[in-house]
């Protein structure tokens, strides 16, 4: 089999990638094959809060996140496939008391109005207007994104890759890229549990499997694996939901009657991403459940092989959960348990992607290591990597800012950073 572009890997990246890249060539010029072992969204994808904050320290990442929400927002409109885009509004919380988390929010709120992002520092008093019930002393302070939401993981995944499939794309799944030839600096063939592909170029979009990928063609990249828990908790019941009243203080007085006409069911809240104590938390409406998160990876095992992942959540884990999400919301006290589930993170040093030609492979392309904050940036990640096949001006992001070489002029990998908050 002979292809343009081969992509490997079926999560947020490799679909979005394929359907951008399919946009912008001839399908029967420039076959784009989409392969991936399992099922779209069995790595970190199919697992994520995907919510879509613009709540970033760099421009950069703030520009993308910005451009990212616009495109998911009219992703259904301008396709007709439902993702279940929820602009429910982001608000991200601090505490005087935790000095640098402060001094961060307050950062970030004016480098958020420098890019153009629709965000207002709000008091405690606009906070309980926000989110009546939530308790939070007279000198917290919160950024509220009334425009950012969530989307659902899956849903989006599979609106990618039948978006790409349209434009002439190859999507499967169930083969796994095994190993990539390489002679003089190239790959010339790859192999597939389904025998080998003849590809110009390869996209390594596998997530925590990239690392392991690329070493068997003797490339060592940053890339580390670590095992994130995320706990969940019954969703407030309808009844309560208005007396949560998260949703009074949303943009447009007609907040539900939105939800109903787009088929959607109201989330209880907010997301909030809690400073102060570390955590973030999202209604997932479908589901009746809200999930909590840690905001660092202070808690997370390196995992050496990601196919060990063990699937059980630590009771310190779900315990801590639930105790700083009723500490700020007491509405949840008293709602019962909804599971709990760990998963991936693949972490560079910086805490940024890479995203670019892989040193020492001229025809091999990285995008991996979003460090648990890509699915917000995917929309923008496609559009750019696509200009980057292309050799197009690179619009979409600034390359350097995710260079895969970058470590190198700093010196070497210093592990750190968390979110990119
Ligand atoms: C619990 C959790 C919560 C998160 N919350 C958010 C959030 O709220 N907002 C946000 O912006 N981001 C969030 N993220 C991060 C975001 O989900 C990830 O950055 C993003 O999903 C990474 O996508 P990916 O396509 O790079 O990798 P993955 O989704 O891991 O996809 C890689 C795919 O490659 C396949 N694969 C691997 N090896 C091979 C091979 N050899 N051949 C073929 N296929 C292969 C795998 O099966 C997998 O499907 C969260 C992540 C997690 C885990």
């Amino acid at each position: 089999m002979r292809v343009r572009t081969l992509i490997v890997g079926g999560g947020v990246m490799g679909t979005a990638i394929a359907a951008a890249v399919a946009r912008g060539g001839d399908p029967l010029e420039e076959p784009v094959l989409l392969l991936e072992r399992r099922a779209l969204g069995a790595g970190s994808s199919g697992r994520s809060g995907a919510i879509l904050r613009q709540f970033y320290s760099d421009r950069p990442l703030i520009g993308m996140a910005r451009d990212s929400l616009r495109s998911y927002a009219s992703f259904e409109f301008s396709t007709g496939r439902a993702i279940g885009f929820t602009r429910c509004g982001v608000l991200t919380l601090a505490s005087p008391r935790s000095k640098a988390a402060f001094e961060l929010l307050l950062r970030n709120v004016e480098s958020m109005r420098d890019c153009g992002v629709e965000v207002e520092l709000v008091d405690s008093d606009r906070l309980r207007e926000l989110v009546p019930g939530i308790e939070v002393a007279s000198d917290t302070r919160a950024a509220w994104e009334p425009k950012s939401g969530f989307v659902d993981p899956q849903r989006t995944l599979e609106a990618f890759a039948a978006t790409a499939r349209s434009l002439g794309a190859t999507v499967r799944c169930g083969v796994e890229v095994t190993g990539l030839q390489v002679r003089a600096g190239r790959v010339t063939s790859v192999e597939t549990s389904d025998g080998p592909v003849d590809a110009q170029r390869v996209v390594v979009a596998a997530g925590p499997w990239t690392r392991a990928l690329l070493a068997r063609a003797g490339i060592e990249l940053p890339l580390r694996a670590i095992r994130p828990e995320q706990h969940f908790v019954a969703m407030p019941p309808a009844r309560d939901v208005h007396a949560l009243g998260g949703l009074s203080g949303a943009p447009d007085a007609d907040f539900d009657a939105r939800f109903a006409r787009a088929g959607e069911p109201a989330p209880a809240h907010p997301v909030l991403l809690d400073l102060e104590h570390g955590y973030y938390t999202r209604c997932e409406p479908r589901l009746e459940r809200t999930r909590v998160g840690a905001l660092d990876y202070a808690r997370d095992a390196t995992l050496a092989d990601p196919d060990a992942l063990d699937e059980r959540v630590s009771a310190e884990f779900s315990r801590w959960s639930r105790e700083v999400l009723e500490r700020r919301l007491p509405v949840y006290r008293g709602e019962p348990d909804r599971g709990a589930q760990a998963a991936w993170y693949t972490l560079t040093p910086d805490a940024q992607a890479l995203i670019g030609r892989v040193p020492g492979l001229d025809n091999v392309y990285v995008v991996a290591g979003f460090s648990g904050h890509g699915f917000k940036l995917a929309p923008s990640v496609g559009e750019g990597v696509a200009q980057m096949l292309a050799g197009a001006p690179i619009g979409a992001f600034e390359p350097e800012v995710f260079a895969p070489e970058r470590f190198a002029s700093r010196g070497g990998a210093v592990w750190s950073g968390a979110f990119g908050l």
